[in-house]
């Protein structure tokens, strides 16, 4: 017997590799209209290094101090931001203070008790609202700045070089800043031109980083609709919104923080190298290396498949 065109499309996806996990999936990609991508782990390598340590004068802590205590909350954690702090101590020799009752907030950061301390690592932004954290202890130093005043100072200086910046605080009270810098995906704008051609419609950025960091990247890759700072039920959002004026969208993302998001899509796509258990098994679909321009591929396979199902 000659194999059904979907089937069919699914070995030759496979070739490309891509794992599409069901006939119905493979039917679904074809209709694309929209697509949503997450930036970390997606559009970028998700390989992320540590490139900036800039413990706050104030805080007492050495630069090699502050990336321990960092390390120590972040050891526990699956997001590649956290695996470039951890590689960071580690290459630098750093012993890493025990830390018990971790806890880590998809899109937010984590916390974590080290030496006895609450140690909180993650977005600038909101940790370091002062209208959303706990009221900032009074600056023990004589400095006429506060140390949320200094934060914010260094995580501005280190986005607008277009770094992910990360917070430390230790017990409610700013410490330091790390930048973290990441590599785009070689094929990652031929991805997004092919996308674009193919679909008729602007693939749109949905990240949970900063608003300036977001808009480097997307520039370098042709995207100009940009949705920063969001939370992953704020990616849903997105979704939902693009499904209001009648799209059907594909969400293409990497993390815990996109699942939802991956779950709501019409299509959801995972990266799989570094792409989280959650992302993997909520997505309908895993490029298993990575090539972004296998996406438009399979977009492609799924159109050819579907025109000779009749
Ligand atoms: P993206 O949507 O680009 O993949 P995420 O939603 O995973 O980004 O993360 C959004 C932001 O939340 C990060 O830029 C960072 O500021 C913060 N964050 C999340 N998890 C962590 C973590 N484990 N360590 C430090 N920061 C984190
Ligand atoms: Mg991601």
């Amino acid at each position: 017997a000659t194999m059904p065109p979907l089937l069919s499309a699914i070995a030759n996806a496979g070739r490309h590799g891509v794992l599409v996990k069901s006939a119905v999936v493979m039917e679904r990609l074809g209709q694309t209209d929209a697509v949503a991508l997450d930036k970390t782990g997606t559009l970028t390598e998700g390989t992320p290094h540590l490139a900036d340590l800039c413990p706050l004068p104030g805080s007492g802590l050495t630069e090699d101090t502050l990336l321990s205590w960092a390390a120590a909350a972040e050891r526990d954690s699956e997001h590649p931001l956290a695996r470039a702090v951890v590689d960071a101590a580690r290459s630098r020799g750093l012993p890493l203070p025990d830390a018990d009752g971790f806890s880590s907030t998809p899109g937010l950061g984590v916390t974590a008790t080290v030496e006895g301390r609450r140690v909180r690592v993650g977005a600038p932004g909101r940790l370091l609202d002062p209208a959303a954290g706990p009221p900032a202890a009074p600056a023990v130093d004589e400095g006429a700045r506060r140390p949320g005043d200094a934060a914010r100072e260094a995580v501005r200086q280190l986005e607008g070089a277009g770094r992910t910046a990360v917070a430390v605080l230790v017990d409610g009270r700013p410490v330091g800043v790390l930048g973290i810098a990441d590599r785009l995906r070689p094929d990652a704008a031929q991805a997004v031109a092919a996308l674009t051609s193919l679909t008729g419609a602007r693939p749109v950025l949905v990240t949970g980083d900063n608003e300036r960091a977001a808009g480097l990247l997307a520039a370098r890759t042709g995207i100009t609709d940009v949705r920063a700072a969001l939370l992953p039920q704020d990616k849903v959002g997105a979704v939902r919104e693009l499904e209001a004026a009648g799209r059907k969208v594909l969400v293409v993302g990497d993390g815990v923080n996109d699942a939802p998001a991956l779950a709501a899509a019409h299509t959801g796509i995972a990266m799989g190298r570094a792409g989280s258990d959650l992302a993997l098994e909520t997505a309908d679909a895993v490029v298993v290396r990575d090539e972004l321009a296998a996406i438009p591929t399979v977009v492609n396979l799924s159109r050819t498949a579907r025109r000779l199902v009749v």
